[in-house]
């Protein structure tokens, strides 16, 4: 059966690679910004996770006429005081600069021993005309490692130990069990019920 297409209104290939294996089965057809260049960059002017979901979200929706979900994130860290927050990509000032944003995470951190920190997901789902129709979050508990491990995920995936499997880092999980922790994967399961409302032909 064809299905209609979802858009997924992401540049970032880690967000995109697990979503994908979360939204395996269903049967919907992704597509991504690389096939829609009619969809510019919007500014994540949002002072929360929700806000810059749903800018993105109904921005890449008006710009394809696709139904659109968008996935905004990040890590926030109790002792920096919700730091990064929605500054998570762009924290050393590079937008997506992994490496430079985890090492100054560890600079930051220097001396604390409260490691307490949570990964945040706010996911939105958008009619072609740019409606916002629903809308999902999910929170992954954890620590922050001393140091980098691990080969897999993205972001601040190596320096992050999520308090359910306190042996590893994110990065040192396979993808199908850091979807089962992640925030994103906690977000896009509660979000699936109402994508299966509007789009009934999904399984
Ligand atoms: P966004 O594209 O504005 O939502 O920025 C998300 C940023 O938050 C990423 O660039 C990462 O730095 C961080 N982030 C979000 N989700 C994850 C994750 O699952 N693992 C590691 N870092 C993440």
């Amino acid at each position: 059966m064809s299905v209609r297409p979802l858009l997924v209104a992401t540049r970032n290939e880690g967000k995109l690679r697990e979503l994908r294996q979360l939204l395996d089965g269903t049967g919907l057809h992704l597509e991504t910004l690389a096939s829609h260049p009619e969809s510019a960059d919007v500014l994540e002017s949002g002072a929360t996770f929700d806000e810059n979901a749903r800018i993105k979200a109904a921005a890449a929706a008006r710009a394809t006429k696709l139904w659109t979900i968008a996935d905004d994130s990040g890590l926030e860290v109790d002792v920096l005081g919700g730091e990064p927050g929605v500054r998570s990509a762009r924290y050393a000032g590079v937008h997506g600069d992994d490496a430079a944003n985890t090492a100054k995470l560890l600079r930051e951190l220097e001396g604390k021993t409260d490691r307490r920190a949570r990964f945040v997901c706010a996911m939105a789902l958008a009619r072609p005309d740019g409606e916002i129709v629903a809308a999902a979050h999910g929170v992954c508990e954890g620590t922050i490692a001393a140091a980098p491990r691990g080969q897999g995920g993205f972001g601040y995936d190596p320096v992050f130990v999520p308090l359910v499997l306190p042996e590893a880092t994110m990065a040192e999980l396979d993808r199908p069990d850091k979807n089962a922790v992640s925030h994103r994967g906690q977000a896009l399961r509660a979000f699936l019920p109402v994508l299966r409302a509007h789009l009934p032909e999904i399984r």
